[in-house]
């Protein structure tokens, strides 16, 4: 059987990396976990609910699962810059690059802050640098 990489880029299995998060059998204990998992929600797609539910209500608006169940960009490789974590709020910065459907490539650079709700980290908001 060949292996299955994680669509995170962890250099994991997929099944030791963000499955368990993804089909809800653990939660991510840190916010870098947390914003691995949503990278992978958003790379296989389908996985609106998980995306729906790790953000917090605050900064949703009007974003509804099945909004976030679409791929709108193929993600190709995730790089984590520095993950900081204080209590219960953490943030992360991040480089992920992504091939549009006309075959371009973008670099999505976003610095994310996170906060822990109730012991589940939830996506707060994100500061997006441009390149
Ligand atoms: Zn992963």
């Amino acid at each position: 059987m060949k292996p299955n990489p994680c669509p995170c880029h962890s250099g994991k299995t997929y099944a030791k990396c963000c499955q368990a998060f993804l089909s809800g059998k653990a939660k991510a204990r840190t916010a870098a976990q947390l914003m691995r998992s949503r990278y992978s929600a958003y790379a296989l797609g389908g996985h609106g609910d998980y995306l729906y539910r790790t953000w917090h209500p605050d900064s949703l608006g009007s974003l509804q699962p099945e909004d976030l169940d679409l791929i709108t960009v193929r993600w190709t490789h995730l790089e984590l810059l520095q993950a900081q974590q204080s209590g219960d709020a953490g943030n992360v910065e991040f480089k992920a690059r992504f091939v549009h459907e006309d075959g371009s490539e973008g670099l999505h650079h976003e610095l994310s802050t996170f906060v822990r709700d109730k012991g589940h980290w939830l996506y707060h908001q994100g500061q997006v640098f441009e390149e």
